[in-house]
């Protein structure tokens, strides 16, 4: 067997729930820009693009018709209504970036990480808290980008989305999104040393006690 493919591990699904506002987008691209073993698996979503925002690049767009196919076609992972839209993570996305050698960051609701859960116990949970519901409020107003009307339920929504919090495996509070930045990426890369991921331990241990000569990995 080559060494280097023994060393492999099991990419993981890392998921970040937050009430939206909670800086979790920030964080999610904070943490991709100082970790290149991480990629996000982009969703698909029947909510209209934003001002800003790039098709394939924050959301696959899609038409209600369209998800509704993609539905039927079994391309989700798991999918859910938020605000009044649909969002889904396709198989297809997380696929390509395990293929790739990398872990997925999955930034889904609550309702998404429940079924996400059901279909591989292995993923990470983290949950976003905002430090206080004024900061939130706060947050949502100075994105500027939704209506009084969105900001509102938004509002209305974020308690009933961080009623969730205990069923996630680590919760986070958000004073300073550099600090939940390293948070973040600290409980990656432990989650990242775990023996049950760790894939190649078995062979390595294998050789490690039955033979003189092993080559040891650096990490
Ligand atoms: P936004 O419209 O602000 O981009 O996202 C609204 C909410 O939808 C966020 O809380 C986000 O986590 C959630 N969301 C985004 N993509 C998915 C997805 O694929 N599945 C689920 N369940 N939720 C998603």
């Amino acid at each position: 067997m080559e060494i280097k493919s023994a060393f492999k591990r099991r990419g993981l699904l890392y998921v970040l729930s937050s009430p939206s506002g909670a800086g979790k987008s920030t964080i999610a691209r904070m943490l991709m820009a100082s970790d290149d073993g991480v990629a996000m698996s982009v969703s698909a979503t029947t909510r209209p693009i934003r001002p800003g925002e790039v098709e394939g690049r924050d959301y696959h767009f899609v038409s209600d018709e369209r998800f509704d196919a993609m539905v039927a076609e079994g391309a989700f992972l798991e999918w859910a209504h938020v605000f009044g839209h649909r969002y889904g993570t396709l198989k297809s996305e997380v696929i390509k970036v395990i293929e790739g050698g990398r872990d997925v960051l999955l930034d889904i609701d609550w309702q998404g990480t429940q079924q996400l859960k059901q279909v591989d116990p292995d993923i990470v949970r983290v949950f976003i808290l905002p430090p206080s519901m004024e900061e939130l409020e706060r947050r949502l107003r100075k994105r500027g980008t939704d209506s009084e009307e969105v900001v509102r339920r938004r509002m209305d929504r974020a308690e009933a989305e961080i009623s969730h919090w205990a069923e996630y495996d680590y919760v986070l509070i958000n004073n300073d999104a550099e600090k939940c930045r390293e948070l973040v990426h600290n409980i990656l890369k432990a989650e990242r040393l775990k023996a049950n991921r760790r894939v190649f331990l078995h062979d390595f241990v294998r050789q490690l006690i039955g033979q003189g000569l092993v080559s040891a990995p650096d990490h």
